[in-house]
């Protein structure tokens, strides 16, 4: 593991690769109170030649330092927190799969550790980034899954923190999700407001393939960056292929609030094309139905269909650039 620690004195200290480890915390560091506790989740990949990549890392690192800044935690150098992940996940070299589909899953993590139950903030924390081996999210194929919308709690509200990483959004998450895994479903949809905006699934953001009613337009649409949902990494990959691909084939690519009565009116008069979830662990996700007070809302799938055109073409796109396939920008060789 890559630990560092700061403390509001001196700065952050020496960074350490040191073997993984117990951390030893005071009962009263203010982590375990008031959850100063912040995330990321980014995957190494073992290109044909044998090189580590990272995705994309400079998004992780932007907003790792939005979600810190937000808690009263310190930030770090974007570029210098890039350069030691790659000198980590180098040393770790033996771990990653050179297979397609297989990955270093890097889970970089800052908490307070001060001891103190007085509220306020840190004077000091710790960094550190731990990893694990990552197998193909689907080995034999895609399996769409089925959601059920949430209308009985909210994730995330306008001026809150639904668009900062912090641990303190997940937890109260479970028991909805476990509600919905309850009667049958993989996941639950995030709706916010009276108008049933459709926002985000448990960890991917969503976008839905849409017919317009009126002028036939397909249109690609995904939920706008307002703050109430994460900017996936993903989610803004898609759109910028979608932006670069699909658009000269016709598609006009949107970012706007979307409602579940829309979903469930395209459903109904057969323009709904295909809906799909978007995030680092499965890259894409196809949606095969929503069940929304209680009916189910056909996402485009045909029966025997687990995945739609755009989901399966922006699985391949993505994956071109991770594991260097396509040589771009994207991609950042350690
Ligand atoms: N929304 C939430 C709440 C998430 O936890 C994640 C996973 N980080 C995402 C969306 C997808 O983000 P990304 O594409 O960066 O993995």
């Amino acid at each position: 593991m890559l630990t560092i620690e700061w403390n509001k004195t001196t700065g952050w200290q020496k960074p350490h690769i040191v073997p993984y480890q117990n951390l030893s915390m005071d009962p009263a560091s203010c982590v375990f109170h008031y959850a100063f506790e912040c995330f990321e989740g980014m995957k190494a990949y073992k290109d044909k030649a044998g090189r580590i990549r990272l995705f994309r890392p400079d998004k992780n690192m932007e907003r790792f330092n939005k979600s810190s800044a937000r808690i009263a935690l310190p930030n770090f150098s974007s570029t210098a927190l890039t350069d030691l992940i790659a000198e980590f996940t180098k040393l770790e070299s033996r771990f990653i799969p050179a297979e397609r589909g297989y990955s270093l899953y890097l889970r970089p993590t800052m908490i307070g550790t001060q001891k103190t139950l007085g509220v306020g903030p840190p004077g000091s924390a710790l960094l550190f980034v731990i990893a694990s081996p990552v197998g193909p999210y689907y080995p034999t194929g895609f399996k769409a899954i089925s959601l059920e919308a949430t209308d009985y709690a909210v994730r995330a509200w306008p001026g809150g923190v639904g668009d900062k990483k912090l641990g303190a959004n997940y937890a109260p998450c479970i028991v909805p999700q476990r509600e919905a895994m309850s009667r049958g479903f993989q996941q639950n949809l995030w709706l916010f407001g009276a108008e049933e905006y459709c926002t985000e699934v448990g960890t991917m953001n969503l976008f839905a393939a849409i017919r317009d009613k009126q002028t036939g337009q397909k249109e690609l649409i995904t939920a706008p960056l307002d703050g109430t949902i994460l900017n996936g990494v993903t989610r803004d990959s898609v759109l910028s292929l979608a932006r670069e691909r699909l658009e000269p084939e016709g598609w006009k690519v949107v970012e706007r609030k979307y409602t579940m009565k829309e979903l469930d009116d395209a459903a109904n008069e057969g323009r709904l094309i295909e809906v799909f979830g978007s995030g680092t662990a499965a890259i894409v996700s196809p949606v095969r139905s929503i069940s929304w007070r209680g009916k189910t809302v056909h996402c485009g799938l045909k029966d025997h269909e687990e995945s739609g055109e755009v989901a399966t073409k922006m699985k391949n796109w993505i994956e071109a650039r991770q594991y260097g396939d396509e040589e771009h920008e994207w991609s950042y060789v350690c």
